[in-house]
């Protein structure tokens, strides 16, 4: 069986005994969210074994999205995404240089193209300043174009504190410090079946060969991202009856095609991040730039019933013209398809916002099983700090 554990001995099995759980913690997912939480439970002394499905870390959501650092001005005061985010921010530039991951704090202009949006400008200054994020700055027209004179905007909000981070440069650090730590990575172990026990949890891991094995273990922290919410459903909790079902909604991105015009074009970009002002399931198809510089175009929002990661390249000319509304630069460029990630989200089409679910089900009727669920946008910047939270439930 390929897998990681298995240089260091099988996963445990065996019949359940009372009082001798194979470890203390079982992760479900090897994500940006899982390998931070094995991290830090790892750190608290805890025995800590991680199960994924997949033959490598970070092969789910943490793969496809925009490894944008973001600053947490865009959720209300109070949530655990606006908590999260600013702590996890503020935790991840210090993990970032300490350890080498490559990151950039590019910082970020939100753009208001019509004098209509510039309201939500001025509700996102006041959302951003009371979840305490720094240095946010309302600047007009003049200062814009000192500051890029790409942008055309009849105002804008600049956040500093936004940047980029390699998301698997990150995934790759959080694993070295749970391994140093002592945890194991399991991989090519899907986790199919658990149930409870006097002392914790029984759960039924096939590995990649079909076989099964039985471990027991006394808390499971469900990071499995986009299958986070069927996991908690195999635990017991009663997902539909507490409004925690999750609906993908793929993102597109596309990129600038090849050539010398869209040479010239790229060399005339701006050098920070540009967003528009944010959409119902989005946050509008933005201007990010990779730590190599490429800039890329998106995500839009689209919920889907299937979990399919093709790039329709009909949406081209739509992503050029919203870009182009605060890019003129981009209106004779030419777009292909880049890729998708798809976001696990509790709101359905047209709902309001929905906060993160991290939460212990004793109360549900799966005590000792802690379900992390909607974790979308800003995750991958919350890791560090939901990973804290989540330490919590750690009883010693
Ligand atoms: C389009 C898009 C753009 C985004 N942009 C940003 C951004 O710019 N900044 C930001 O902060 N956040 C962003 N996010 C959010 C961020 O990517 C996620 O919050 C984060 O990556 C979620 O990580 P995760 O570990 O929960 O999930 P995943 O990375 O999906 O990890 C879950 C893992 O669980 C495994 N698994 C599932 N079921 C089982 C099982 N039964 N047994 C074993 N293993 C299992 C899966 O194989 C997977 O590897 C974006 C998301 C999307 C989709």
């Amino acid at each position: 069986m390929a897998s990681r554990s298995s240089a260091r001995g099988p996963v445990r099995a065996g019949a359940p005994r009372e009082g001798d759980a194979g470890f203390e913690v079982a992760v479900v997912g090897a994500g940006v969210i899982g390998l931070a939480i094995a991290a830090a439970f790892a750190r608290a002394g805890r025995s800590v074994i991680v199960l994924e499905q997949a033959s490598g870390i970070a092969r789910g959501v943490t793969s496809r999205n925009s490894e944008v650092i973001h600053a947490g001005l865009y959720y209300p005061t109070g949530s655990l995404k606006a908590r999260l985010c600013v702590e996890g921010r503020r935790a991840l530039y210090d993990w970032c240089g300490a350890r080498r991951v490559g990151h950039r704090r590019l910082g970020k202009l939100i753009v208001a193209t019509r004098p209509e949006e510039e309201d939500v400008l001025a509700d996102l200054l006041a959302k951003g300043r009371a979840n305490d994020v720094e240095g946010l700055a309302p600047i007009g027209t003049s200062a814009l174009r000192a500051l890029e004179p790409g942008v055309r905007a009849t105002a804008a909000l600049h956040s500093p504190e936004t940047g980029i981070v390699d998301a698997h440069g990150l995934c790759l650090s959080l694993l070295a410090e749970a391994e140093a730590q002592g945890a194991v990575l399991a991989l090519d172990r899907r986790v199919e079946a658990l149930a409870t026990t006097s002392f914790g949890w029984r759960l039924d891991v096939r590995g990649g060969d079909g076989g099964s094995e039985g471990l027991d273990v006394g808390l499971v922290v469900d990071a499995a991202g986009l299958e986070a919410d069927g996991l908690a459903e195999r635990a017991g909790v009663a997902v539909d009856a507490l409004g925690w079902r999750q609906h993908p909604c793929k993102g597109d991105y596309f990129v600038l095609e090849g050539g010398p015009e869209s040479t010239r074009i790229a060399r005339g970009l701006p050098s920070r991040l540009v967003y528009p002002v944010p959409q119902q399931a989005g946050l509008g198809i933005h201007l990010t730039l990779d730590l190599a510089g490429r800039a890329r175009f998106g995500p839009d929002a689209e919920y889907v019933d299937e979990i399919g990661f093709e790039v329709d390249g009909a949406k081209a000319d739509r992503f050029r013209d919203a870009v182009a509304r605060y890019l003129p630069a981009i209106a004779g460029a030419r777009l292909s398809p880049d890729y998708a990630g798809i976001r696990p989200k509790l709101a359905g089409p047209g709902e309001g916002f929905r906060d993160f679910v991290v939460e212990e089900c004793g109360a549900y009727g799966a005590p000792g099983f802690v379900a992390c669920l909607g974790i979308e946008s800003p995750g991958l910047t919350a890791a560090l700090a939901l990973a804290e939270y989540v330490l919590r439930w750690d009883s010693p």
